[in-house]
């Protein structure tokens, strides 16, 4: 236990000063009631590597409060005091709070301190309002074990009981206890997050815990859904840079294989590109529904089951492929047209996705995406009209030549659009 200057450290993890008077009533509240209140995780981590490594580090974005009591009642209090809702309460005793200061609005998670028993290899394990000592065992590794308390009887200090900040120092990804990936394989994820984020190396606890983790087959036991939101953390928690690396060493490791999923190493480049590409392109939810899609290997689309998809999604994926395989072979023979009239059959998800698996129609597809695809004729169907076409079949049809025509380079403005129309109803007056 060593003393630290609290100010400091407050000054430098919350993103915004408003908060200050917010955590010192949070502060008041939990020494009346007796109720040890300290900050976990992330938060004090990251605040140690700064003053280790003078790096620096960005805001936390969660604020992962402690305290070791009764924190229903604790909130009730404190949301007398303070303008603000608890937002979602979970079966794990954490709240997501709602509080607004002075007109701005913070999300805070309130954790209780808690201990957790794992019955079942790889499932959730059940937990229950405990000692703070507890709450530090339970965590993932060491360097994310630290606390920095808030009130007595820790008040302003810093409680290592996994030599976590020495850990810190010699850069080491290390689990509190060998059953660590046992219990939860999610861990394994995590550790290659921090693993690439910071730097560090694996300890070679790591590798035992890894190994233990094989011999009990607990990451074929991984729900697919958390398999599933582990992976696509990479692309949302980490900086786009560091995919590859965290892709490689998931594949040394092993743990695609040992998780039942059929990868393919040979796609990494290009799924990497294409999501570059794609910024700005397409939503969030698609992009992850990208990747997933995009890692595993094409000759074994059913290991998509694996992270959770359902089965109408991988039909149409197996579908939309084998549109693709068919022309594959005579790819470079058709027409630019010809391909476009491909790539319009497929919704841009699974279109996106079969980039990744055939290079040879990735150029053609990614200026599909960004250019073709967007080109409409300035025309529109009643302009058509009163130029004289007959309504009905006859204007889609004349559409579609104009978005052909502009998208060959044959034609460029609403003028040549006008004269292509007047051209047609020439050429038809004339039969
Ligand atoms: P990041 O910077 O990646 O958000 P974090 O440490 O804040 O890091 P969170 O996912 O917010 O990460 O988790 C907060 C803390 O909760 C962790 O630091 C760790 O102590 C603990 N924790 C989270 N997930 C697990 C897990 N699966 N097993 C054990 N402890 C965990």
């Amino acid at each position: 236990k060593t003393k630290i200057d609290l100010e400091d450290f407050l000054k430098t993890i919350l993103p915004d000063q408003k908060l200050l008077k917010f955590l010192s009533l949070a502060r008041d509240i939990s020494k009346k009631r007796r109720e040890f209140l300290y900050f976990a995780g992330g938060v004090v981590r990251d605040y140690l590597l700064k003053r280790l490594y003078k790096k620096r580090i960005p805001k936390p974005k969660d604020l992962d409060l402690v305290l070791q009591g009764n924190l229903k009642s604790f909130l009730k209090e404190l949301l007398e005091k303070v303008k603000g809702q608890i937002l979602f309460e979970s079966q794990f005793l954490t709240y997501k709070v709602k509080i607004n200061l002075n007109g701005k609005e913070f999300l805070i998670d309130f954790i209780t301190a808690r201990k957790e028993i794992y019955e079942d290899i790889a499932k959730l394990p059940k937990v229950f309002a405990s000692h703070f000592e507890d709450d530090i065992l339970r965590r993932d590794f060491t360097i994310n074990a630290l606390i920095i308390g808030l009130s007595p009887p820790y008040e302003g200090v810093l409680i290592d009981l996994v030599e976590g900040e020495e850990d810190l120092k010699k850069g080491l990804i290390k689990p509190l206890y060998l059953n660590s990936f046992v219990d939860d394989p999610t861990r394994i994820f995590r550790g290659i997050r921090y693993k690439i984020r910071f730097g560090f190396n694996f300890s070679e606890d790591f590798f035992l815990a890894l190994k233990k983790c094989f011999e009990k087959s607990a990451l074929k036991k991984l729900s697919g859904t958390r398999l599933a939101n582990e992976l696509k953390l990479y692309l949302t928690k980490e900086p786009e840079k560091n995919l590859k690396n965290l892709l490689m060493t998931t594949y040394e490791l092993n743990l695609f294989e040992e998780a039942e999923l059929k990868i393919n190493k040979k796609n990494f480049n290009s799924l990497i590109s294409l999501l570059k590409e794609l910024k700005g392109e397409i939503s969030e939810r698609e992009k992850e529904k990208i990747f997933l899609f995009g890692l595993v290997d094409s000759r074994f689309l059913e290991s998509l089951y694996r992270l959770g998809f359902p089965d109408s999604e991988i039909k149409e994926l197996i579908k939309y492929k084998k549109l693709i395989e068919e022309n594959l072979s005579n790819w470079e023979k058709l027409s630019l047209w010809e391909k476009i009239k491909i790539f319009e059959k497929i919704p841009s998800i699974y279109l996106l996705t079969l980039g990744i698996y055939f290079p040879k129609i990735k150029k053609d597809l990614i200026k599909f995406f960004k250019e073709y695809r967007k080109v409409k004729p300035e025309l529109t169907g009643e302009e058509l009209i009163k130029l004289g076409v007959k309504e009905g079949k006859e204007i889609g049809a004349l559409l579609e030549l104009i978005r052909k025509e502009k998208i060959e380079g044959k034609i460029k403005n609403e003028e040549d659009e006008k004269n292509l129309v007047i051209q047609f109803l020439l050429n038809k007056s004339k039969n």
